[in-house]
């Protein structure tokens, strides 16, 4: 255990987050304005490195390579090319190696604004009212990568440095595959904990569990007619409708309280399986020759992903057997997340001092949040045996229309970073 932070140093460092807000307000809202979807990461990713080398860190790019990770349990089949999209890392080393080595972890991707038209100001032009920044990101989680770099951005400025090896991480695909966490995690060397700064569910809160999550895709090719013959044609929509409800009946099952993993007790339905996209069908007057439809299904603890894939086969198999699919053909298929739940050890030094940050500055203390999604932690928690502190911000609608994340949480868990890595880490003069 390193000596606890000297009081002067403390009252330093703290000052220096107070007089740093205006600046974490700004770098927020540059970051928002980078629309970070999925293949368009770039911008957010170039913005990163200028802000690592703002902090007098060299940005280094960690490629994301499938032939490298496939053989990996926590891999997921990807979605896209990871051709330009590499990871951006940045490692600060200290004159001396006194303290506890930390990780610093963020993902920049987003998921889509969804209907543009219904957000009351466009998703990626961030707009501030009442002490809440809005947007595409703001909470998930670009709040949180601006908390911790502006933490780290405070102890300098209070003529400091962290006394141990401090990595920060920032990483595509969190919202489909979490490869790009992956990527970074074996590249860089292991460290003593990580903290991720996700947001809280409209407080601020630290994850003690997350559920798992496979995505998967099933398309209906059916027989198509005109609608006076519909008889005669095997309607692909409908029958993908049949699919999804056989898939709904069984989250119904999942849910049911013993499969109830006991870090989701009082949770109202942990388990989601969600039907996030479809597309199908030629014209109004036709019977649908093909329809796909997009799947995200939950996995509860004391499950793996590769069983819930099983389970998503077998339902499919079965429900191909319905008399109105009969003659249609089903293919199914499993890309993006293959990812296992997972819980977080709370007793962690790392948790325990986090919390105790927390309830130092702000006089409140972190929420305990299950979460039914998930986050990057898992991977340095379930193959590497790192320690997680997965904590952040109020953030509110978050994958929903008018996303936002409140300004002075956000600044109470900087606060809360910039005091747990001076103390995680210890620190020296510059
Ligand atoms: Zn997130």
């Amino acid at each position: 255990m390193t000596q606890s932070l000297d009081p002067g140093a403390r009252r330093a460092i703290l000052e220096a987050v107070d007089a740093l807000r205006d600046w974490s307000v700004t770098t927020l809202a540059g970051l928002v304005r980078c629309p970070s979807v999925l293949g368009q990461e770039h911008s957010a990713l170039e913005e990163m490195a200028r802000l690592y080398a703002g902090l007098g860190l060299e940005p280094r790019r960690v490629p994301t390579l499938p032939e490298q990770l496939a053989g990996h349990p926590g891999f997921s089949p990807p979605l896209i090319s990871y051709a330009g999209r590499d990871n951006v890392v940045a490692v600060h080393r200290p004159r001396a190696s006194t303290g506890r080595s930390l990780v610093l972890q963020g993902h920049v991707d987003v998921v889509p604004e969804g209907a543009a038209d219904m957000w009351e100001t466009p998703p990626y032009e961030p707009a501030i009212r009442d002490g809440r920044m809005y947007g595409r990101g703001a909470g998930d989680m670009k709040a949180g990568i601006v908390s911790y770099l502006t933490a780290f951005k405070a102890i300098q400025l209070a003529g400091l440095q962290p006394a141990a090896e401090v990595q920060m991480q920032s990483v595509i695909e969190e919202e489909c595959s979490g490869n790009g966490a992956l990527a970074c995690m074996l590249a860089m060397p292991k460290s003593d904990a990580v903290i991720i700064p996700e947001p809280g569910p409209g407080l601020d809160a630290l994850y003690t569990a997350e559920v798992g999550v496979v995505w998967a895709w099933v398309t209906v090719s059916g027989r198509p007619a005109h609608v006076r013959d519909m008889q005669a044609g095997l309607n692909a929509i409908e029958a993908a409708q049949i699919i999804g409800e056989a898939l709904k009946a069984y989250e119904r099952e999942m849910n049911d309280g013993s499969r109830i993993h006991p870090a989701f007790r009082g949770v109202n339905h942990p388990v989601n399986v969600n039907l996030g996209t479809i597309e199908g069908g030629e014209w109004n007057s036709s019977v649908a020759t093909r329809c796909r439809i997009g799947l995200r299904i939950g996995v509860m603890m004391g499950y793996t992903a590769a069983q819930t894939r099983a389970d998503v086969e077998r339902i499919v198999e079965q429900a191909k057997q319905h008399e109105r699919l009969r003659g249609a053909q089903v293919k199914l298929e499993f890309k993006g997340f293959m990812a296992d739940p997972c819980v977080f050890d709370t007793e962690a030094a790392i948790v325990q001092l986090a919390r105790r940050s927390y309830t130092d500055v702000t006089g409140g203390s972190l929420r305990d949040y299950p979460a039914t999604g998930l986050t990057d932690g898992r991977f340095f928690a379930l193959y590497q045996g790192t320690p997680v502190a997965c904590f952040g911000p109020d953030a509110v609608d978050i994958h929903g229309i008018d996303e936002n994340v409140g300004l002075d949480s956000m600044h109470g868990i900087t606060r809360t970073i910039a005091l747990t890595m001076a103390e995680w880490c210890g620190v020296e003069k510059v």
